[in-house]
């Protein structure tokens, strides 16, 4: 089979390999569609801490038919233990010994069973594969006030996760206003209903999804007296976000991290996508086959948000 691997850094190879031999609690899915996001950009230019040793499979964003059974389904990205101090006090998302399931860039991938996922009917592969994304979207928002006391929100950030975030703040009825230096991307989130502007102020939530300390700063800046900041954006191993004190003491700001999901949270992104609650449409592109992958992956971050679309079997017999 062809499957995209990682040599080291920038070296990406479409490569002829054997089927993978799944393990006892393993089935094989063949890989319908996977999506790039900027977790793959960072493996493929510089590594990353859940990558295994080169030569490694990644695409974490996956979609395909069981072969076993011919049933659709969402390859989800990890499994938590199920056993650490955070596991226990029910919060998988931050487990401390996940089992992390890569390798969707490939035509064939061996997944544990409790890993998978059932897709809606009717829901295309490639909207199926974005329920990882969407899952740590949902997962942020549950970080947030709801909507009762924190009715208007603001995301910084217009990439494809402040486009998520911003599709299902505005499904739960809240104000939304997104802002990004790229008019292309306000143009996104004013399509699905948020309003744009360059920059922030006083909302009563404030979704950080730039990664960048600066803007953690400026997240902040942007939180009304007694409001809520949630961090959804890594920033660079070895940070530091330099916060103002004034006002986390006399506003009483709440300020909370979000990572990743739990199985649940993939489940519950896909039944929004199943019921069109929210549309992943505007920030997909492609499909490309394996072979354009590394010239999607250096494209850059200019433009509006995109992920893109691969079809690992495309152009093969
Ligand atoms: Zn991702
Ligand atoms: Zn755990």
């Amino acid at each position: 089979m062809r499957a995209a691997i990682l040599h080291g850094h920038e070296d990406l190879r479409v490569e002829d390999v054997p089927e993978p031999e799944p393990g006892p609690d393993e089935v094989l899915v063949r890989v319908e569609a996977a999506t790039t996001c900027g977790t793959d950009v960072k493996m493929w230019r510089r590594g990353h801490p859940i990558l295994p040793p080169y030569p490694a499979r990644f695409g974490h964003e996956m979609a395909g038919i069981r072969l076993d059974t011919g049933a659709r389904v969402l390859v989800g990205d990890s499994l938590p233990c199920g056993d650490c101090r955070p596991c226990r006090a029910g919060r998988p998302q931050i487990c401390r010994a996940p089992r992390w399931i890569l390798g969707g860039f490939a035509e064939l991938i061996a997944a544990p069973e409790a890993a998978l996922h059932a897709v809606p009917d009717g829901l295309e592969p490639e909207a199926a594969a974005t329920a990882e994304p969407l899952a740590a979207a949902v997962h942020a928002v549950d970080r947030a006030p709801a909507r009762a006391v924190a009715p208007d929100a603001g995301v910084l950030g217009g990439g494809p996760m402040g486009q998520m975030l911003a599709a299902l703040l505005v499904a739960e009825g809240r104000t939304v206003t997104l802002a990004d230096r790229h008019p292309e991307r306000r143009a996104q989130a004013e399509a699905l209903g948020a309003m744009s502007a360059p920059s922030l102020a006083d909302h009563d939530v404030v979704f950080e999804a730039v990664g960048r300390p600066e803007a953690w700063r400026a997240a902040v800046d942007a939180c009304a007296p007694g409001g809520c900041v949630v961090f959804v954006g890594g920033c660079a191993a070895g940070s530091d976000a330099h916060l103002p004190t004034r006002p986390l003491h006399y506003h009483e700001l709440d300020l909370r991290g979000a990572f990743h999901h739990a199985p649940a949270e993939v489940d519950r992104a896909l039944a929004l996508l199943g019921a069109g609650a929210v549309d992943w449409r505007p920030w997909m592109a492609g499909p490309v086959g394996l072979e354009e992958l590394q010239d999607v992956l250096g494209r850059g971050n200019e433009g509006p948000a995109r992920k893109w679309v691969v079809v690992p079997g495309a152009g093969c017999s």
